[in-house]
């Protein structure tokens, strides 16, 4: 178009009126065979224009994208309908119809910074990895359609970049790209980032190829008519994916360490932060997808984030971190994973600076209300440094290890009982007057002759045993929710990550990485879309159902009750089976232990979570430990009155934020909904920031047993949509 460019001023047309009608024949035409000229309106700016008969429009799509030099296709980006007769004044350019056409390699550009394109990690064992018409490119090659008001037969083209160029000007696909050339680049459809991605997910959960590829196609349909070359290119795409995950590997090079170097180099932007291992410098390899950097964003703004430690797994060669976020469901979601030996200040420092820095970089207000560890070696200073916001400590992991250790190295189901009540007295008289070493002394006693459990315990636990109480007592507890949903988590990374594999292969980084950035992620990509788009509805279902706490809520009040003979117990019946019946000893602690399958195995089950749900409302129990910790950071500040100063003020007004928060939440919690409280809360400038807040956060609502439980739908703000455009 560079002769048109330079048409003189008085050449730019101001209606649509004076342009000539073309028609040009064949069956397709492109915008080589038209004749543009310059249009300046109200609406337009010196735009290159061309008027063709309405009927042909088809034709000129078809012809633009078999342009033998970018071959594309251009699906609708933006659309608009207008009635006859629904005007009484219009332009001469006015629409009844408005389509804006996008080359299908845009408008996103998911090539750009780093030379590999997503996918291309799934298609290493190919040979030919050229041809990738699906990915986009960032190409701005579009134009728009109005079928006029004024004259409904007649289309106006309006092309706003004709050149398949991105952003910085270069070609970006077609013969003239390199990356595109290959024998499929010119008939394959449009397959955007989201269809791959959800096909790749149900590759992955197992699902038959005739269903995925149902799914696949319906989610192609969006971007091209429907027709039998197309259905059996989907077919060819979905098989040939499918192989692709299959003989996709690890090993990119012998060397594990090289192996990692080029999948970073591939991998730029779902690396957050590298640093390789020098004589200097520790591994450090901080994992985030796009999609999780989103998850991250949405779900941990204002709320909690966690970190789940690795320490079970010795057999891996660098431990693995991940940091997770609560979902509208308080499912536990992977939205980082760091995997390095180093655990000092310094390297955490770097790797969480470099966390925050990204997601800044989007939005400079996100910021999170806590941070749950689970290991007592961690340390606090760069969590408090980098989040600014208070800690809080998760026994999960100490109870997984105690009860499966027990249960494993005593044979007696008595003697494990007890074992295990005695261990949870341990961490209950942090809180009491007793000296929990008097517990500890108790347990040497009176399990004497249980020398294989008593050796374990003194020489792995009892070194470090000062360490987890100082912790416990020192940092708010996290509650029993949280801890579930964490061990979900861990159970979850289990499956997928470490079993079923050679011992050997542990040992790789790569094959960890591998193995969370494929079959992980995709596992918890396809949960959320499922949750949300409420499509798959058996995947959403078995997601809903996969932590305890939700399984519990399933059990009605009335399958439980309570034999208040020593010693204590409480009975759940099954809801499957009637006739069967579940036994839950030590009601009401955390430390209580179920006769079910899954509680042997070391789990948090759903009979204790329920029983201590129902044991959290009677007077007769002792509050749980998350409960008890909480009273006591409450005695603790009101014992220790600050002076007589400004900072008094201070506390004072945030203590009265929080006890109006409490209070809000336990009226929401005892209520039958959300509407009958809403009325009674006073017109204040909170009420008014909490509407803003709901907007972007699920909103709290109450359920039927008093525990609290998010809407199960959140609603997207307009930001949120618009940067899930973005991050795809
Ligand atoms: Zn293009
Ligand atoms: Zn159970």
């Amino acid at each position: 178009m560079g002769q048109e460019t330079e048409v003189a001023e008085k050449e730019v047309l101001q209606s649509v009126s004076d342009l000539p009608v073309q028609d040009p024949p064949g069956e397709e035409f492109s915008a080589a065979d038209l004749t543009w000229v310059k249009y300046a309106s109200s609406e337009h700016h010196r735009d290159d224009v061309a008027l063709i008969p309405y009927d042909r429009m088809e034709a000129f799509i078809g012809g633009e994208s078999n342009n033998p030099e970018c071959p594309t296709r251009f699906h609708i980006e933006r659309g608009r309908k207008r009635e006859r007769g629904s005007l009484r004044e219009y332009r001469s350019d006015e629409y009844l119809l408005y389509r804006m056409y996008w080359c299908s390699f845009g408008p996103e550009n998911y090539g750009e910074g780093g030379t590999i394109l997503p996918s291309r990690k799934y298609r290493l064992n190919t040979r030919n990895r050229a041809a990738r018409p699906q990915s986009m490119r960032g190409c701005t090659c579009h134009f728009t359609v109005k079928r006029l008001y004024a004259r409904p037969s007649l289309l106006l083209i309006i092309y706003h970049e004709r050149r398949h160029v991105n952003k910085s000007g270069f070609i970006c696909h077609g013969p003239l790209d390199r990356d595109a050339i290959g024998p499929g680049a010119r008939k394959m459809p449009y397959i955007g980032s989201e269809i791959q991605q959800q096909t790749m997910s149900l590759i992955y959960l197992g699902v038959p190829e005739e269903n995925i590829l149902q799914t696949h196609i319906e989610g192609i349909q969006r971007y091209c008519s429907a027709d039998a070359q197309v259905d059996n290119l989907a077919s060819q795409y979905v098989q040939k994916l499918g192989m692709i995950i299959k003989r996709s590997t690890h090993e990119l090079d012998l060397d594990d360490q090289a192996s990692i170097r080029m999948w970073v180099d591939r991998n730029k932007k779902s690396v957050f932060f590298y640093q390789d291992s020098t004589e200097a410098d520790a591994f450090i390899l901080g994992i985030q997808t796009e999609w999780q950097l989103q998850q991250m964003m949405r779900f941990g703004h204002q709320s909690l984030l966690a970190s789940h430690s690795s320490f079970g797994v010795s057999k891996l060669k660098y431990p693995l971190h991940t940091l997770l976020v609560f979902d509208s469901r308080q499912h536990a979601l992977p939205v980082a994973w760091v995997i390095t030996r180093s655990v000092t200040n310094k390297d955490t420092l770097k790797w969480m600076r470099a966390l925050t820095d990204r997601i800044h970089s989007i939005d400079s207000t996100w910021r999170i209300g806590g941070f749950i560890i689970d290991d007592p070696a961690s340390e606090l200073g760069p969590i408090r440094e980098v989040f600014a916001c208070p800690v809080l400590f998760s026994v999960w992991h100490i109870r997984r290890t105690w009860l499966k250790n027990v249960i494993k190295k005593c044979s007696n189901v008595e003697v494990q009982r007890e074992i295990f009540i005695q261990l949870g007295k341990i961490i209950y008289s942090i809180w009491s007057e007793k000296n929990p070493m008097d517990a500890l002394g108790k347990l040497f006693q009176d399990f004497v002759d249980q020398t294989t459990f008593i050796k374990y315990f003194k020489s792995f636990w009892v070194p470090k045993l000062e360490m987890w109480i100082d912790s416990i007592r020192n940092l708010p507890l996290a509650s029993q929710e949280s801890c579930g949903a964490i061990e979900g988590y861990h159970l979850k990374l289990k499956v997928k990550a470490y079993d079923d594999v050679q011992l050997d292969a542990l040992q790789r980084v790569d094959w960890l990485v591998h193995k969370l950035t494929t079959e992980l992620h995709s596992s918890y990509w396809i949960n959320l879309f499922a949750d949300e788009s409420g499509s798959f509805p058996e995947v959403k279902a078995d997601y809903i159902a996969s932590t305890s706490w939700q399984r519990a809520l399933q059990i009605p009040d009335a399958a439980v009750t309570f034999d208040d003979k020593e010693p204590l117990l409480a009975r759940v019946v099954s809801q499957k089976d009637t006739s069967q019946t579940r036994t839950v000893w030590n009601p009401g602690s955390e430390f209580s232990l179920c006769d079910c399958s899954w509680s042997m195995q070391g789990n948090l089950c759903k009979h204790v979570l329920k029983v201590n749900m129902m044991c959290g409302a009677r007077k007769d129990f002792q509050p749980s430990l998350s409960f008890q910790s909480y009273q006591h950071v409450l005695l603790d500040l009101w014992q220790k009155p600050l002076d007589d100063s400004f900072s008094l003020d201070l506390s004072v007004a945030w203590v009265m934020q929080m006890q109006e928060k409490i209070k809000h939440v336990a009226e929401l919690a005892t209520s039958g909904g959300i509407v009958q409280v809403a009325g009674k809360l006073p017109i204040q400038w909170t009420k008014k920031r909490g509407r803003r807040v709901a907007a972007k956060r699920p909103l709290l609502l109450p359920h039927s047993n008093g525990s609290l439980q998010k809407e199960t739908t959140p609603k997207k703000s307009k930001k949120r949509k618009r940067l899930s455009r973005f991050l795809g």
